[in-house]
């Protein structure tokens, strides 16, 4: 029953809204459709009962485009336009960019985050739904409902560019309380944030600068800014041109340390940085930054960005003036590498013809302008078998499926290679002899040494993140090497890195539990208006204050501020006590 509201002929138009994300025009058309059930849109839209829900990184764009025709353009415009990726993009490979745009027009993001760099970034990997209270007044006056504008969205973005005030933050999206909901903004659902709340004039006007450059990053292209060390160089000019270096380079910190006693000042009300507002911490990254070291997070450089530079034009004119001879990188490579696009508007006319079995496959690709090959690819990326005529089976293809088979090729890839039925394939397996038992022998091997793959590529997190996080990230290959490899598996967790070792780890984060605390300190100072401290507040301002509250006995100090903070509380009660002491 769960097809039910399934159509064949997408038949609603509604128009996006300026600046609005996909995820918001899904809701949107979600309600309009009055679907009921959430998945019923997922299928309606991508094709698969819970896909497309997210609201950073959709999967399956792919079929998003050709199953609403176009409506909001051609796959990588829709990625371009109304999600988060290109703002991931410009500090990284061009390459990755074109993976993670494959990406999100396959069927998953797979590890689209860690790759991105944002589970080791230490400033979390997710993004909290924000809203704008006068916009989305504004938004029900003028069209009748409110939605989610992706420029309030970005990492970075705190104040509203249009109505200078502080933006709100949806609960719904955050610990994954409604993961596969489709929702808008509503003024009852969106809370304050407690650190955006009585900002200075210079905290606001910071804020605000950075809102613009994280905006800006949005039209630059992936990969234009990726090479650290010109970057490195390119702020090492700035401070040079501002008398803050010597003439032997090095920096002048008498000169420099006011400016970074300013940045952490500004830095409080910053929630993704709240807890790492601290000069000797800032004073270690821009160590690092000038030496030509890569930041994890956009978001790190432009903090300094916002700094040194009056925008991100004036960033991107000096990048550009530094000597091509600093760049390390060689980009004939990347440069070679095969261009993976999805169909254009045509081609997808044509794809679509193929997958309901009015024109073949082949008929299509020729008619689209490709290869056979990339037909069956974007075909399999719909997750729809196209209907095919019988066709009789000639020796040479049947010879040639048997050497595919004992290669372990999949029966449905196969099936579409060689366009016949999945049954035919079948029967081959049945009746070529040994075939069958070599071709299971070769699969399970094959999935061992993936979902090994899959379990090495992030085991370097288990000193982040510990082993329940792990699984929790990887869960189909941990299932499956606890069930088929679970020897391989005890072996491979023994040998993980301990959490904690050297005394460096440690001294590290201990100077972290330090920060995190006197962030939360700072915030219970600093809001004066009475109010109940939940914990669900104190995340919105410091939502890397779950490290701590995941591992508490690495986060003594901090465990200690939140236990007063929340026992003070209690204490009094609300809704006319007193908002906490002053902590010292
Ligand atoms: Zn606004």
């Amino acid at each position: 029953m769960i097809r039910q509201a399934e159509f064949k002929e997408f038949s609603v138009w509604l128009d996006p809204l300026p600046d609005e994300t996909l995820f918001s025009w899904c809701s949107r058309y979600h309600r309009l459709t009055v679907n009921g059930l959430d998945r019923n849109t997922c299928l309606q839209l991508f094709g698969h009962h819970r896909a497309g829900t997210a609201h950073d990184f959709p999967a399956r764009v792919g079929t998003f485009a050709v199953l609403t025709k176009g409506m909001l353009g051609t796959a990588p415009e829709i990625i371009q336009q109304r999600t988060l990726l290109p703002f991931y993009l410009p500090f990284r490979p061009e390459r990755l960019g074109r993976q993670a745009e494959q990406a999100l027009c396959g069927h998953g993001i797979g590890h689209l985050k860690y790759r991105l760099g944002l589970l080791t970034s230490g400033l979390g990997a997710a993004h909290p739904l924000k809203a704008c209270s006068s916009c989305i007044s504004e938004d029900v006056n003028l069209y009748g409902w409110a939605y989610w504008r992706r420029s309030h969205q970005l990492p970075g973005v705190w104040l509203c560019p249009k109505h200078y005030e502080p933006l709100k933050v949806s609960p719904v999206k955050q610990d994954q309380v409604a993961r596969f909901s489709w929702v808008l903004p509503a003024e009852v659902c969106c809370a304050p944030v407690s650190c955006l709340a009585a900002l200075s004039s210079d905290q606001a006007a910071w804020l605000f600068k950075l809102g613009l450059l994280s905006t800006a990053l949005l039209d630059c292209v992936p990969g234009q800014f990726d090479d650290p060390v010109r970057i490195g160089q390119t702020l090492r000019d700035r401070l040079k041109a501002r008398g803050m270096t010597y003439s032997t380079g090095r920096v002048r910190w008498s000169m420099v340390e006011p400016i970074l006693m300013r940045m952490t000042m500004d830095m409080v009300c910053l929630p993704e940085f709240s807890h790492q507002s601290d000069p000797e911490l800032l004073r270690s990254q821009l160590l690092r930054l000038l030496s030509g070291r890569a930041l994890a997070h956009p978001l790190r450089y432009l903090i300094w960005i916002a700094t040194w530079f009056d925008d991100l034009a004036d960033f991107q004119r000096a990048y550009a003036a530094v000597h091509a001879a600093n760049v390390l990188v060689d980009r004939s490579v990347a440069e070679t590498m095969p261009i993976m696009r999805g169909p254009n508007n045509l081609q997808q006319q044509f794809l679509l013809q193929a997958c309901r079995g009015v024109i073949s496959l082949s008929a299509a690709a020729k008619q689209a302008g490709v290869s056979y090959a990339t037909m069956a690819v974007w075909a399999s990326h719909l997750a729809i078998e196209p209907s095919r005529r019988p066709k009789k089976l000639s020796p040479a293809m049947r010879e040639q499926m048997v050497i595919e088979l004992r290669n372990g090729a999949d029966k449905e890839a196969l099936a579409l290679t060689f366009n016949v039925s999945v049954v035919t394939v079948t029967r081959i397996l049945r009746t070529v002899a040994g075939l069958q038992e070599h071709w299971h022998a070769v699969r399970h091997e094959q999935r061992r040494s993936a979902a090994r793959h899959a379990w090495e590529q992030i085991a370097g997190l288990y000193a982040y993140m510990g082993l329940k996080a792990l699984r929790r990230l990887q869960p189909a290959a941990y299932a499956w090497l606890y069930r088929n490899d679970r020897d391989w598996l005890n072996t491979c967790a023994r040998s993980l890195p301990k959490r904690v070792t050297g005394n460096h780890a440690a001294q590290r984060i201990q100077n972290a539990d330090e920060r995190m605390a006197a962030a939360l300190k700072q915030l219970a100072n600093h809001n004066t208006n009475p109010q109940v401290w939940t914990l669900d507040s104190l995340k919105r301002s410091i939502p890397r204050i779950e490290k701590a509250i995941n591992f508490p006995e690495r986060w003594p100090q901090t465990i200690k501020v939140l236990a007063f903070i929340l026992v003070l509380c209690k204490r009094w009660g609300p809704p006319d006590a007193p908002n906490c002491v002053a902590l010292n």
